[in-house]
């Protein structure tokens, strides 16, 4: 019995890998680059800096940027569904660049707010909070 569990197991992991995107995250990346190209995007861009035309990460620190970059505020790692679909924020370029260094190094930003509370959601502080 146990063995068969375990056959189960085996079978379940090898389709979630086949049909999966088997792509590398580089590969990702490379498809994902191509949407910022598109005028989809463009539109998304668009109305998102219009919506909210100061950096949003500056507005938390109390200082006022006028924002140019569209930015995910979770990375969306090449996933078309939080490409299109994922929450928008306004950034400068100081801050975007900042950001994605940190995200890079550790998936989130470190940045805080006047608070002095960690403003990345997906900083580990935050992650718990509900
Ligand atoms: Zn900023």
């Amino acid at each position: 019995m146990p063995r068969a569990c375990a056959q189960a197991v085996d079978q379940e992991k090898g389709r979630t890998e086949t049909e999966g995107q088997e792509a590398t995250e580089g590969e990702g990346e490379a498809v994902s680059h191509h949407w910022y190209h598109t005028t989809r995007w463009r539109k998304r861009r668009a109305r998102q800096l219009a919506d909210h035309p100061l950096c949003a990460m500056c507005e938390k620190q109390g200082k006022v940027s006028a924002a140019s970059i569209a930015d995910h505020v979770e990375p969306h790692k090449g996933n078309a569904e939080k490409f299109w679909n994922g929450e928008l924020q306004s950034l400068c370029p100081t801050c975007h660049s900042a950001r994605k260094q940190m995200q890079e190094k550790h998936g989130y930003s470190a940045a805080c707010g006047v608070d002095g509370l960690p403003l990345d959601p997906n900083h580990p502080f935050n992650k718990g909070r509900s």
